[in-house]
């Protein structure tokens, strides 16, 4: 098993706070059991999210001293709209505060009161503002997606067939647009393939429905394509994901994950009539259209990580490290979805839990006792995110129970990665003795933020 070294040096630490398993019972407890209400400084390895957690580089620091806070017309604002019209290739852009704001205005303007919205998987925020805007999210992921054990090289794919079957049932009249994500994150961070994106269009075009493109995590789906697609071995990153942008009619995009930054995202378009609403929309709700949510500073940083994201050299490492962690929770035997995706190694809590129904929240509990076991936090990814169905008001049931150990980018090393591999495999020996959990609050929207449970019997995991 290799490990690529990583291309940077570290110029500047920031020390993190040793606990014991008996502080870290009692912190689990007091948050309820869900790793969202646990406080960053009881936790030693942050593998939450890679949302907003990446390392910026010195040239990131230096730009944001070259902040130009201008209320209109910021110098930031042209510079980072010529970086994504040469990365991405998009004609226009709209700054937001985060990818949901840009979720928000793209899903009001397309989205028509009893339209469908097929997807290749649903993510939180995006369904949500798609369900807001009046529209109803139609899953068109192939079918490996939902497996954990498929070997399927490109599992975000959207099964054409699904979608032909949804033209057929509602008619293209009342289909908007395919939302269209890369490196499917609630799959696994699986990728797309050129291919599927390109039988994709041709569908589209027939049927006139738009592709708008989740851009969050394009550039490490351009990884995979490079090393699995036919004929993108010699493709640099760059052209690769100009290539997947090409095929697509927008975007949008939390640029906390790819590009490098702690806050921001953006929408953007081909459309000149969707971009002027997009501008009339952005000073509603986030600010004037030159700047979005964003400081001229936040601004400069963004364009500064946008062009390392797509360094060749940066994105092998930043992928094989996420691999490497899940070659060692393979060694251990441990449970996880494979191929390994980009950002995050998903372990599977119905193969981890076996004994755990999903009404009691197997990657809940899951989530909670790594952290206890070894101090690394972690995310459900499950019945709990997954929500109730709004209209049988029951849990969902997903096909997928997983727990996520998702990498921040430039932040953590080999060593830290072994300690976690290590630590999962020690709870994996005594797996029998987790229990499940029920809730005790239970939020109406987005209720793995916020949900509180406590176990069903009183806890007995010892801890090594
Ligand atoms: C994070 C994320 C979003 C939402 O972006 P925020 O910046 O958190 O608002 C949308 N889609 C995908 C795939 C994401 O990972």
């Amino acid at each position: 098993m290799k490990y690529i070294p990583e291309p940077f040096r570290i110029k500047t630490v920031e020390p993190i706070k040793m606990t014991t398993p008996a502080d870290r019972r009692k912190a689990i407890e007091e948050a309820g059991y869900n790793t969202f209400l646990l406080k960053s400084d009881d936790v030693y390895i942050d593998l939450l999210t890679d949302s907003g957690t990446s390392a910026m580089s010195d040239a990131q620091w230096a730009a944001l001293q070259m902040g130009d806070e201008a209320y209109a017309g910021s110098k930031n604002f042209y510079d980072l709209e010529k970086t994504i019209q040469d990365i991405y290739g998009y004609k226009h852009i709209v700054p937001t505060h985060q990818g949901r704001a840009a979720e928000h205005i793209l899903s009001q303007y397309l989205i028509k009161k009893g339209d469908h919205v097929p997807g290749n998987m649903y993510f939180t925020t995006t369904r949500l503002h798609q369900e807001l805007a009046g529209g109803k999210f139609v899953d068109v992921i192939v079918g490996e997606a939902h497996d954990t054990t498929s070997t399927h090289p490109f599992k975000g794919n959207v099964d054409m067939a699904k979608m032909q079957r949804l033209v057929d049932e509602v008619g293209a009249d009342k289909i908007p647009y395919v939302s269209y994500e890369t490196c499917v994150n609630m799959a696994g961070g699986q990728p797309i393939s050129i291919a599927n994106i390109r039988e994709l269009r041709k569908f589209c075009d027939k049927h006139d429905i738009k592709i708008m493109l989740d851009n969050t995590r394009t550039v490490e789906n351009a990884y995979f394509i490079q090393t699995r697609e036919d004929g993108y071995a010699n493709k640099s990153i760059k052209e690769i994901v100009k290539e997947i942008c090409s095929y697509t009619d927008g975007c949008t995009c939390s640029s906390k994950k790819d590009c490098l930054v702690n806050i921001g995202g953006f929408l953007a378009m081909n459309d000149e009539d969707f971009f002027i609403e997009a501008k009339a929309q952005v000073v509603i709700y986030e600010g004037l259209h030159t700047y979005g949510g964003m400081s001229g500073r936040d601004m400069a940083a963004l364009a500064q990580g946008i062009r390392e994201s797509v360094d060749d050299d940066y994105i092998k490492y930043r992928v094989e490290q996420t691999n490497y962690l899940g070659e060692r929770l393979t060694e251990a035997g441990v449970p996880h979805v494979i191929p390994h995706g980009g950002h995050a190694i998903f372990l599977d809590a119905k193969r981890f839990l076996p004994h755990i129904d999903q009404d009691q929240f197997p990657a809940q509990v899951l989530a909670a006792e790594i952290y206890t076991e070894t101090g690394v936090r972690a995310m459900e990814r499950g019945n709990v995110s997954a929500g109730r169905d709004p209209e049988t008001g029951k849990n969902r049931h997903p096909a997928l129970e997983l727990v996520r150990l998702t990498i921040p980018r430039r932040v953590y090393t080999q060593s830290h990665m072994d300690y976690t591999a290590e630590g999962i495999a020690r709870l994996y020996e005594k797996r029998d003795q987790i229990k499940g959990l029920k809730f005790i609050f239970e939020p109406k929207q987005l209720r793995f933020f916020q949900a509180r449970f406590k176990p069903l019997e009183p806890v007995a995991v010892p801890t090594s």
